[in-house]
């Protein structure tokens, strides 16, 4: 089989490179893998003393922090390095699920050897950003097919090239829990191919190697058209996450929502919020055109802005804003996994970051530059910063770029 470490083996070798958790036996016996939903598994036995458990195969965001438990009882065992998530105890993974959704088998090409890219998750972003992985194998390895198991609402993402797509019908948060249907569909397929091995499906790809446009199929914003096309900057919105006027603000909607006195309150201030910056954007930039995208009610804009927002999301949708994020030289919003489709298309951000977002900043970022135009093109501020503050730098995006680019991308060695 392949040594290689982006991947791990199924079949007919099926990874086992560890040590028992209970008495340090080196490499126990493989039973079987499992793909329970975001969760891949496998079990196995422990020659030296017997124990069988399961385990969490060195993929997704377990990959560092493998959990084991003991068939039996659910025992749990944590790995060397620290506490692991104890997944099998919570309520969700007490009782398999059976159901079998709606599951189609697409196959583009028949292919013995295959890797297989789970990125079944219960979080939008982390489905987006486990997809992406596939252009590394599809590029890589033409010789193994790629099979993606993929969410039906991320099917329309799925790249060229692949060999086979397995669609389910499951919705993001089913996607959390011991899935026994899509475990047994997976188990049916196994006897089709000769070698089978898992990619770890890394969170975080290096984007400036990221093609988005075999996946969205959407060219994105070319950066030599960046002063060429007039400014459009576009505003990406959230209900459930909002920018907040002040620490006060914020406070005050979180303890009035809890009652469910006024729940829109701080939607309609962050609305101010934005046409208050896109005024002022205006005022330096009058050439400059505005979007506003996000799931919400289009509402409260100055005119002339195009306010793309709905609560109906579909794929024309999901088109509509890439190929606005895509006409976009800037895309301004609340740090989350909305904000990775607009920056794989824009050619920049003004990001606002919440406090309690620090330790996950630039992982919601497509950044697309290498050089010293990443510190340029994709500006962080602060969590409960103003309409003047975000405009001041979309404008010096525009006003300062010429200067900046020549000086880090033309006058150096
Ligand atoms: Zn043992």
């Amino acid at each position: 089989m392949k040594k290689d470490r982006h991947f791990i083996p199924l079949k007919p070798h099926l990874y086992n490179d560890f040590a028992c958790p209970e008495c340090g036996a080196p490499a126990p016996r493989s039973i079987r893998a499992m793909v329970l939903g975001k969760q891949t598994a496998a079990e196995y036995e422990c020659l030296a003393c017997g124990l069988i458990f399961v385990r969490d195969l060195p993929a997704g965001f377990t990959i560092d922090v493998p959990f084991a438990f003991r068939s039996q009882d659910k025992h749990p065992y944590h790995p060397p390095n620290g506490p692991a998530e104890d997944w099998p105890a919570y309520p969700a993974y007490q009782v398999p699920l059976t159901d079998r959704y709606n599951v189609q088998r697409k196959v583009f090409k028949e292919c013995k050897r295959i890797i297989i890219l789970n990125t079944i998750d219960h979080l939008y972003g982390h489905v987006l950003l486990k997809l992406l992985n596939a252009q590394h194998y599809l590029d890589n390895h033409p010789d193994i097919g790629l099979v993606v198991i993929v969410p039906r609402m991320f099917e329309w993402l799925v790249p060229e090239g692949v060999a086979e797509s397995w669609v389910f019908d499951i919705k993001l948060k089913q996607a959390w829990g011991w899935n026994a249907g899509i475990d047994a569909f997976v188990q049916e397929q196994w006897d089709r191919y000769e070698e089978i091995y898992l990619a770890p499906g890394y969170s975080h790809p290096d984007f400036t190697r990221i093609d988005i446009e075999r996946f969205t199929r959407i060219e994105p914003f070319r950066l030599e058209d960046y002063l060429k096309v007039p400014p459009l900057i576009t505003f990406v919105t959230r209900h459930d996450r909002l920018w907040y006027a002040s620490p006060l603000t914020k406070f005050m909607h979180r303890a009035l929502r809890k009652i469910g006195v006024f729940p829109n309150i701080a939607v309609w201030m962050q609305d101010r919020m934005v046409a208050g910056t896109i005024r002022k954007v205006r005022k330096r930039l009058p050439g400059a055109k505005f979007a506003v995208v996000g799931l919400g009610h289009p509402n409260g804009m100055p005119e002339g802005v195009e306010d793309l927002r709905t609560m109906r999301m579909d794929l024309d949708t999901e088109l509509d804003w890439c190929r606005v994020y895509a006409k976009s030289q800037v895309v301004v919003g609340v740090h989350g996994s909305n904000m990775i489709l607009p920056t794989a298309h824009a050619a920049g951000c003004v990001e606002i970051l919440p406090y309690d977002r620090y330790g996950n900043m630039v992982q919601d970022l497509s950044v697309r530059y290498k050089d010293r135009m990443q510190l340029f093109m994709y500006r962080f501020t602060d969590e409960f910063a103003s309409p003047r503050y975000v405009a001041r730098h979309v404008v010096s995006m525009f006003k300062d770029y010429e200067v900046y680019r020549i000086d880090n991308q033309v006058n150096i060695f």
